[in-house]
């Protein structure tokens, strides 16, 4: 590379240093002030901001700006607008004005909104989020804004986070002030996502119709080797692949994005990439980034790129973990710090955590839920559909004994000889890893793994931070009120780790016998979508989102109607995508072969009748079967098509979808992916999983 990566890294971002050189001192430091410490923002500036922006914007080669957002869809949206202002001379000016930064307008009608709003009332508003830097995007300036209706309903996934962690902010300060930390101006939350994803050949997508219009693959037999040799996890990452790392990084440097973690994950094909953690709104405006320019990036190196996840049946599917924290000015409030036994911010953050997804499992579970993530929760790679909290063996020690009223107690850090004078002495972290834990604490953050690759982590988040706010009020009402805030403190924790002690669960997540033990718990155990989503129009799940302001009941019950909606949507095309391929690729195929062995048994007996046919014959009895059992099955999954496709839109078409139209998908493709196996491979119609797994 040409030129330093610590030169170009943000050069397309509007940010804290461009802001300074840009913008005059007093609109600077409001700027500034908002963005900190979440004041309001004096409107009468943004002139000013916006003539700055649009000034960097051209000269850096913008001709166009957008108000980009993060609808229903889980996806990002922009219009792109250009700054040319023609004048009544004939010649055109490039403009941007305040209120064309704070306020836009697109219409609203094609987003999914729950019923919220008839197509005919087609008014929307963008609103700039002044707290997630602008940006420079293929030349046009993006500004991250929220997205509400003309009568100020959120149709976006921004909104409710914005709310969340104002929510979370509040309480958490109000803790902290009672335990003598004073002057917090706010508390932010942390996240650093970490996106996997899985790189084919352009060419194997071009040729998969599963791919191209469902990002999965619906027909494949098992490859012959898949990740039993442990040999790609860390691997030494392919060229080509390497080749494809490189730019994407470059790209999202540029763009501010701290990407700092790459490699090769546990299947065949499959990586990893993860930035630093940062405040929980710019995370996930860079995870969406991230997911775009890796998709963009990929076919510049003659890759194409899976975010779903699980685009390969029988092989690991593809995550998110969110690891999460909450930092005032300093102090990351989930840091045990050397001697946790007595950090009384540490166990209070911990009990608030612990009761938050406790009470709240099934919203949080729900938040997750999609047609993709229902193959790999409980699929024995990604953590089951149930939720619980792995604390480690010295932090769960310490939970335990308060919780039973004894006195905890720290342990101290080991060292770790490695037996050789040149390596050095290591440091042992105070837990070990759980790789089966859905909501794992991992040294001084929490990660949630049950997220999928694919997801818009917005959601997962609001949840968490807003019911942990619950459980911070709570604390607060009771410590305002206290004489002794540490010995309440104390009491308080001994109590909800006492009560809350049910979602802690340091074993295998993986084993047979959790499901059973979890029941007997009394934790929720959703396995699938239209399931899952249940718990967020649940009163308990409506009244949290109420009581922080952040949706109402009309919001709420509208988003599930949304997600249903999309869930039968999805289910829906894999069917008919589905249909043809087995109708117009598959059974082709099958009897196209079948017609060459019975050509070949019959040229055999032509030229010898008494040479034996024998294979052929078997060969032929199986192919017919199978071509049989396809066109059962395909005549089936239309039957089952049409009828969910009849049932009502929303919920009962989600659930017809399942019922119905999953399991026929499944026969299908059992009955396809047999055929596979036996059909000679040149007349296969698709690339195989060991061709899609396997290249250099
Ligand atoms: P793992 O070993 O779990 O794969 P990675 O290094 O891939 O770890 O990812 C860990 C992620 O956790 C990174 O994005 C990192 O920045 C993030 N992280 C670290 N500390 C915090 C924190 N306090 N809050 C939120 N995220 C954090
Ligand atoms: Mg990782």
């Amino acid at each position: 590379m040409a030129e330093n990566t610590a030169d170009i890294y943000g050069s397309l971002v509007f940010n804290d240093k461009v802001m300074r050189d840009r913008l005059p001192k007093e609109v600077y430091k409001s700027l500034h002030e908002t963005i900190e410490n979440g004041q309001q923002l004096d409107e009468g500036m943004a002139n000013v901001i916006a003539h700055a922006m649009k000034e960097w914007a051209v000269e850096n080669g913008c001709t166009h700006y957008t108000h980009w957002f993060q609808p229903l869809t889980g996806i990002t949206s922009e219009k792109h607008d250009a700054f040319i202002s023609p004048q009544p001379d004939g010649t055109a000016i490039m403009a941007f004005s305040g209120k064309e930064l704070i306020q836009g307008e697109p219409d609203a009608s094609s987003f999914p909104s729950g019923g919220l709003r008839a197509t005919a009332e087609a008014r929307g508003y963008t609103a700039w989020d002044p707290t997630s830097y602008a940006f420079i995007k293929d030349e046009v300036l993006c500004i991250p804004t929220a997205f509400i209706s003309y009568t100020g309903e959120a149709l976006d996934k921004k909104t409710p986070l914005l709310r969340s962690m104002r929510a979370i902010s509040e309480q958490a300060v109000r803790v902290l002030n009672c335990l003598g930390v004073e002057d917090v101006p706010q508390v932010v939350t942390t996240c650093g996502p970490e996106q996997e994803y899985f790189l084919v050949k352009l060419d194997d997508y071009r040729a998969r119709p599963d791919l191209i219009l469902c990002g999965r693959t619906l027909f494949g037999a098992s490859p012959t080797k898949g990740q039993e040799l442990d040999e790609h996890y860390f691997g030494p990452v392919r060229e080509t692949v390497s080749g494809f790392m490189q730019e994407v990084d470059d790209r999202l440097w540029r763009l501010g994005v701290d990407a700092k973690t790459k490699h090769n994950e546990v299947a065949p094909a499959q990586h990893e990439i993860a930035p630093t953690f940062s405040r929980s709104t710019t995370a996930i405006d860079n995870n969406l980034l991230t997911m775009e320019i890796l998709r963009n990036t990929a076919p510049h190196h003659g890759l194409y790129c899976l975010i779903n996840e699980k685009p390969f049946e029988g092989v690991n599917g593809s995550g998110k973990h969110n690891n999460w924290s909450l930092a005032a000015p300093g102090l990351n409030m989930l840091d045990p710090g050397d001697d946790p036994a007595h950090n009384t911010i540490f166990l209070l953050t911990l009990a608030a955590v612990l009761q938050a997804v406790d009470d709240y499992q099934g919203l949080l579970r729900s938040t997750v839920a999609s047609e993709g993530n229902d193959h790999r929760l409980g699929a024995n790679e990604a953590p089951p559909a149930i939720l619980s909290i792995f604390l480690g063996e010295e932090i769960g020690g310490i939970v335990e004994a308060i919780a039973a009223g004894k006195d905890p107690h720290s342990i101290d850090t080991k060292e770790m000889d490695l037996g050789s004078s040149v390596l050095p002495h290591l440091s042992q972290d105070n837990t070990d890893r759980n790789r089966t834990s859905p909501f794992a604490f991992t040294g001084n953050r929490f990660e949630f793994r049950m997220a999928g690759a694919s997801v818009n982590l917005s959601s997962a988040n609001t949840v968490l931070n807003t019911a942990v706010a619950m459980s911070f009020e709570g604390y607060a009402d009771r410590l305002e009120k206290a004489k002794d805030a540490e010995a309440e403190a104390h009491k308080i924790c001994q109590e909800v780790f006492k009560e809350h002690s049910r979602i802690i669960f340091n074993g295998d997540g993986y084993a047979p016998d959790w499901p059973a033990e979890a029941e007997r718990r009394g934790l929720v155990n959703n396995t699938n979508t239209p399931d899952a989503l249940g718990a967020c129009i649940e009163d308990k799940s409506i009244e949290l989102f109420e009581h922080f302001g952040l949706l109402s009941k009309e919001e709420v019950l509208a988003r599930y109607d949304v997600d249903m909606d999309h869930y039968a949507k999805v289910i829906n095309i894999q069917a008919m995508t589905m249909y043809d391929m087995g109708s117009q690729m598959i059974l082709p195929a099958v009897l196209e072969y079948s017609g060459v062995v019975a050509a070949a048994a019959a040229s055999k007996q032509d030229f010898n009748s008494d040479i034996d046919t024998g294979a052929e014959d078997k060969l032929l009895t199986k192919l017919s079967a199978g071509a049989e059992r396809i066109t059962a099955a395909l005549e089936e999954l239309q039957k089952m098509h049409d009828e969910a496709a009849a049932e009502e839109e929303g919920a009962p078409q989600a659930f017809a979808y399942r019922d119905k139209v999953l399991p026929a998908m499944a026969e299908l493709r059992e009955a396809s992916d047999e055929m596979e196996l036996l059909v000679g491979c040149e007349y296969w119609p698709l690339p195989t999983y060991n061709d899609m797994l396997f290249y250099v």
